[in-house]
């Protein structure tokens, strides 16, 4: 499942790529007309109710939350999503690359002295170099995203 977030819900997108899927994000984008050059598959996520008329004929999830959290419960709701289709941080949050993971020593001296120390692995972004390690801000994401994608009392499918 892949998505193109607008500007209204870019904070949203950034989440669904720290879970793996492919977002891309308006605010992001230098084209003017951001829906008509994205691929058709791709599932829209707008609070816009103009943009919801425009493109009925897509893929489509009309967010009602304003809250991030919430607005993603509401999209695993509506299509179904599981955590077996989850890949946390497996992506780029600032530019939706997959990351690889690389060397340990090949990071020495990019990141901070004790992240260094205390981490056996690292991944990166092949696009703007950006490395992503395993820290407590990430166990404290991948939680609260093992919770929005395992509701229990929800149509979640069972992985
Ligand atoms: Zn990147």
């Amino acid at each position: 499942m892949r998505f193109a977030a607008d500007a209204t819900v870019g904070k949203l997108g950034r989440h669904l790529r720290s879970t793996g899927f492919d977002t891309l994000c308006q605010h992001q984008s230098r084209r003017g007309d951001f829906f008509e050059t994205i691929d058709s598959e791709r599932v829209i996520l707008t609070r816009n109710t103009l943009v919801k008329l425009r493109f009925k004929h897509r893929p489509l999830v009309f967010i009602r939350d304003n809250d991030p959290y919430r607005q993603m419960m509401q999209v695993v709701r509506e299509l179904k999503l599981g955590w077996c289709d989850v890949n946390p941080f497996s992506r780029c949050i600032e530019c939706n690359e997959e990351l690889l993971q690389v060397d340990r020593v090949a990071v020495t001296g990019q990141v901070p002295a004790y992240v260094w120390q205390h981490h056996r692995t690292f991944h990166a972004c092949g696009k703007c170099g950006r490395i992503y390690w395993a820290g407590s801000h990430h166990n404290r994401m991948v939680q609260r995203f093992s919770a929005i994608f395992q509701q229990k009392d929800e149509k979640t499918h069972e992985c």
